[in-house]
């Protein structure tokens, strides 16, 4: 009898966790290797924040939280929904949990039943997939290609849905690509939800995102866009990308009151709750000066187009310009079917990130993780030198291929 449980056969590592944790190793035997594997901003998390975690601790607020999260981080949540969003919640309908990640792995733990259908275009962040599946449920892959800009069309998400459909999964802006959804065209894709026939369907939408936009990209969400679909939307947020806290762990769920307990009665017997003085910490960066994000976003912008200029410069790589996220999400379509100075040949996405690891130390992440081939992931979260240094690298590495 196999000791391991058989659910374990549907999912797999996550790949952006392995390729940084390998990057990481690497470095750490003294190897050069520039990491462009981890979606996490160089920059620190901001004074005022880790001072509201020092106070917290020194006031002993150290000691189990409630599953929901504390009342008082579930009303600062409420209050960031309202200001940025327009969106009415109350603190029964939030749920706090230990990152991003587990928000949505409880949101699918409460309501998949065998079978069960999750639409996921493509490409999607390498995770949701391998959730729905270790929950039993089937995903339904939609392939949105750069043509029509890494995008899900209405048509599509119609064609998508059937009487087994319970969730769309939508991510906005894009990881990995950085594409955007305008609010028309959000509005579209929530027309087709809004059909009587299409009234089981429910969305997750995943805003964690939002506030890393560039050229002016106005962000929307789905409950705003379309206050019909409300009780059937779950908006999904964290703290780890805006704020700088990947390692604080903080993600939190707005949605239907019901859906909510269900994910606090899922909490209550995991986790209990998020630590609580990072909770503090929470509260101090939701209420707090934001304008620190402005001041990444100026870099990370000068960041983005650096990458994409020498991307395109490189022969063999096509790279569009993201309006979102820290990603660019090129295409290594023309170097298929070339050979490396080792002879060996490049056959997927996979083969061409590992010879960029292995020939020149540069860590990035192949396409088929995030469902669309052949393409690789680069984050550009990490210092200029770096980057230019890296794109250099990758122009040298397309450059020796016969
Ligand atoms: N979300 C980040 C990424 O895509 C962090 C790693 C992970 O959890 O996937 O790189």
């Amino acid at each position: 009898m196999a000791f391991l449980a058989d659910r374990l056969k549907r999912i797999k590592p996550s790949p952006t966790v392995a390729v940084t944790a390998k990057a990481n190793e690497l470095k750490a035997a003294g190897h050069d290797v520039i990491g462009l594997g981890a979606g996490e901003p160089d920059f620190d998390t901001p004074e005022h924040i880790k001072q509201a975690a020092y106070d917290a601790i020194a006031s002993g607020k150290t000691k189990y939280g409630p599953p929901p999260g504390i009342p008082a981080l579930r009303e600062a949540i409420c209050r960031k929904l309202k200001r940025d969003n327009g969106l009415d919640y109350s603190p029964a309908q939030i749920n706090v949990g230990t990152g991003g990640k587990q928000t949505i792995f409880n949101a699918l733990m409460a309501t998949l039943n065998p079978g069960d259908e999750v639409i996921i275009p493509a490409p999607f962040w390498v995770s949701y997939t391998d959730i729905a599946a270790l929950m039993e449920g089937e995903p339904v892959v939609v392939n949105c290609p750069a043509e029509t800009g890494f995008k899900m069309s209405p048509a599509q998400l119609a064609d998508a849905i059937t009487p087994r459909t319970k969730w769309l999964m939508l991510n906005n802006p894009s990881n990995p690509t950085g594409a955007g959804y305008t609010k028309s065209e959000l509005k579209a894709l929530a027309d087709v939800l809004m059909a009587p026939e299409n009234s089981h369907v429910h969305v997750m939408t995943d805003d964690m995102y939002e506030f890393l936009v560039y050229d002016g990209f106005e962000f929307s969400t789905m409950a705003q866009v379309e206050p019909g679909l409300m009780d059937r939307v779950l908006t999904l947020n964290g703290l780890s990308k805006a704020y700088c806290m990947t390692g604080w762990r903080i993600g939190y769920a707005a949605g239907n009151a019901d859906l909510i307990k269900a994910m606090n009665m899922l909490n209550s017997q995991s986790t209990t709750s998020l630590t609580t003085f990072v909770q503090w910490a929470a509260i101090a960066a939701l209420d707090g000066d934001h304008s620190f994000i402005a001041e990444h976003n100026a870099v990370f912008k000068e960041r983005r187009d650096m990458v994409v200029r020498m991307l395109n410069e490189t022969p063999g790589i096509d790279c569009q310009t993201p309006i979102g996220a820290f990603y660019v999400y090129p295409s290594c379509k023309d170097l298929i079917g070339r050979k490396t100075p080792d002879g060996k040949v490049i056959e997927t996405d996979q083969d061409f990130v590992t010879y960029l690891l292995e020939d020149k130390g540069v860590a990035c992440v192949h396409g088929e993780a995030f469902g669309l081939s052949p393409h690789f992931r680069i984050s550009y979260a990490t210092s200029t030198e770096a980057l230019e240094e890296a794109c250099r690298r990758i122009q040298a590495a397309c450059q020796a291929l016969s």
